[in-house]
């Protein structure tokens, strides 16, 4: 059996006469940048995740960078944010001149601890840059007390939980100033191409993002601000608009397949060898992250089998080379260090199928008892 990480054309199938009605609409329009399908993505995208405003944007990069913008970020700035998380979370911070404070994860739920981020506060913090890793809300309550003592701002990267909700209910992204989807195609919400998406409930910070996405102009070639162009296409908005119809069924089938894949592994007896992820109510598991201290040899021994896994992330964010100059070191961050040693993401795509999760649980039974 050969088992992708993610089966992107066994989706299509399932909604291929759907898009191409979308993308030969646009075709039919020649309206290709931003224009009437971006507007109502954007109306459709609030809507769903009870947001005021909806600006959509290239990418889940540029979601972030234009919300740091917009908060006026820059040189003399730091901004707390995890050590384990995809680059672009730390990069766009740097970009943008200011640092990039890193904390550690807590120990079971790969993300953010807020009480390392109660030790980093300090007179130069800016905002607060939660992650909502591999599709698990972080609790931001301890977070958004903190901030608002001191006065900043909590930017949320949701790239990897569009839809998911925490344990109040409140949808991911909302619940900070602003909330940055990514809808790369791997995301649960994905494009066929790159683009973004920043949700908020603040009127001016909405006009002030959507003025950065046109290189800060307002009206036409009188620029304000200095932007970018972070345009989102109305290719990839309509096909965003069949799949958004769609994503919460998809999310649900995850859920499944990570509540089959629990008790597969439990039936096993491999749950004991290796470390299930964390459940909780609203994780939309865009990835199933297990932990082995045998990972390396167990990621081979599955490979063999056919079945594709991944790493996230091989390398903390506090030990990559291009941020050697904020003199971080190796032992800084012991859980986001461990972590990166021993996760691995299992394919956990809606479309997977019972048989084809009984082979991958039953590979890592054998690998448990080998
Ligand atoms: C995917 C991702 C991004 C970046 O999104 P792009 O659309 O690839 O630019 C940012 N942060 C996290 C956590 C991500 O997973």
């Amino acid at each position: 059996m050969k088992l992708p990480l993610l089966d992107l054309k066994a989706q299509y199938e399932t909604i291929r006469e759907e898009i191409q009605e979308a993308v030969l609409r646009v075709c039919s329009s020649q309206r290709f940048i931003l224009g009437p399908e971006v507007e109502e993505l954007e109306k459709e995208v609030a809507a769903h995740t009870r947001a005021r405003f909806a600006i959509g944007v290239s990418s889940g990069t540029d979601a972030l960078l234009a919300s740091l913008m917009a908060l006026e970020i820059g040189p003399g700035d730091e901004v707390i944010t995890s050590a384990y998380s995809f680059f672009a979370t730390a990069g766009v911070i740097a970009r943008l001149g200011a640092r990039p404070v890193f904390v550690d994860i807590e120990p079971h739920t790969f993300n953010m601890d807020a009480a390392a981020v109660a030790e980093r506060m300090g007179p130069r913090t800016r905002a607060i840059m939660p992650v909502h890793l591999f599709g698990r809300c972080m609790d931001l309550d301890p977070l958004l007390e903190l901030a608002e003592t001191a006065g900043v701002a909590v930017v949320d990267d949701a790239a990897q939980s569009f839809g998911a909700t925490d344990a109040r209910g409140r949808v991911a992204g909302t619940v900070g100033a602003a909330g940055c989807f990514s809808f790369y195609p791997s995301k649960n919400l994905g494009a066929f191409g790159d683009g973004g998406m920043v949700i908020t409930d603040d009127e001016e910070l909405a006009g002030r993002i959507r003025m950065l996405r046109v290189h800060g102009e307002a009206p036409k070639y009188h620029h304000r601000l200095v932007g970018g162009n972070f345009r989102l296409d109305s290719l990839q908005a309509a096909v965003l608009r069949v799949k958004l119809k769609h994503v919460g069924k998809w999310s649900e089938a995850r859920r499944e397949n990570a509540r089959r894949y629990r008790e597969l592994l439990a039936e096993a007896g491999s749950a004991e060898r290796i470390v299930l992820p964390q459940d909780c109510p609203g994780h939309v598991y865009n990835q199933f992250v297990i932990r082995s201290p045998e990972r390396d040899r167990l990621r081979s021994f599955l490979a063999e089998h056919g079945v594709a896994t991944e790493i996230y992330y091989p390398l903390p964010l506090h030990l990559q080379e291009c941020f050697q100059t904020l003199n971080y070191r190796r032992g800084d961050f012991p859980r986001s260090e461990e972590a990166s040693q021993n996760s691995l993401a299992l394919p956990i795509y809606p479309e997977l199928t019972v048989a084809q999760q009984q082979y991958v649980c039953a590979k890592i039974q054998r690998f448990c008892q080998g």
